[in-house]
């Protein structure tokens, strides 16, 4: 019989059956969990996710397996005999490494993007449209944009070559490849003629920060790593 599984380090986050059927639960279960082994052991910014969430322990996030091909999905969940607890379905490709190729969809990575929005669910932080938003990018919502950027710092922390570019499958490219063209410039200035924009990443980082600081105090990482909002050296 199935069983639900606690990750050690963070109990709260818990890996169960669910309600729908997948041919290998245990698979699903081993592979979930040494994942988010795996984000917690590759630096300080999974370290941090992980941490925040596992000091809630009435909070709990549960992840369940989804038969449906491209799905990974923490939408506000909730089922009446887990108590509070926040429901994320992913794909059984994605675990497994099978899906989408694009920056951001490795497994640890959306588990790890999965994990920013329960996080933000549980704590009430701002999820509805992100206004402000640099010309070219689509996030949808603030807390589509606070998933990626967070998830591209761990991904730049790791050493991944490509990082997101929103929260469409594009990659960064260019100058908002590095720090300083993401916080200031536009996406492309030659297609809008000036290199500034009116609304730039920066703005929306700083509404983030404003909203979760625990969050963000969370992301020391190391000096390699795109985009740090703090640095300790
Ligand atoms: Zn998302």
């Amino acid at each position: 019989m199935s069983q639900s599984v606690s990750f050690i380090y963070a109990p709260n986050i818990i890996v169960a059956p669910g309600t729908k059927y997948v041919d290998d639960f245990e698979d699903f279960q081993k592979r979930v969990l040494s994942l988010l082994a795996e984000i917690m052991k590759a630096n300080w910014t999974g370290l941090g996710i992980i941490n925040l969430i596992g000091q809630t322990s009435n909070k709990k996030v549960i992840i369940t397996p989804d038969p449906i091909n491209g799905n990974a999905c923490a939408e506000d969940r909730r089922n009446p005999s887990w108590g509070n607890a926040i429901e994320i379905p992913i794909s059984v490709e994605y675990v497994k490494g099978a899906g989408k190729k694009s920056p951001g969809f490795m497994p640890d990575e959306i588990i790890l993007h999965e994990l920013i929005h329960a996080y933000f669910m549980h704590h009430g932080i701002k999820q509805d449209m992100a206004l402000f938003v640099p010309p070219n990018f689509y996030y949808h919502t603030f807390g589509e944009f606070a998933a990626v950027l967070l998830t591209n710092i761990y991904m730049s922390a790791k050493g991944r070559p490509a990082l997101r570019r929103d929260h469409t499958e594009a990659q960064l490219t260019g100058m908002c490849s590095h720090d300083e063209g993401f916080l200031i410039l536009h996406a492309d200035p030659n297609q809008f003629g000036y290199p500034y924009s009116q609304f730039p990443h920066e703005r929306l980082i700083w509404n983030l920060t404003e909203q979760a600081p625990e969050l963000i105090f969370n992301y020391f990482v190391t000096k390699t790593a795109f985009l740090i909002p703090f640095v300790i050296i």
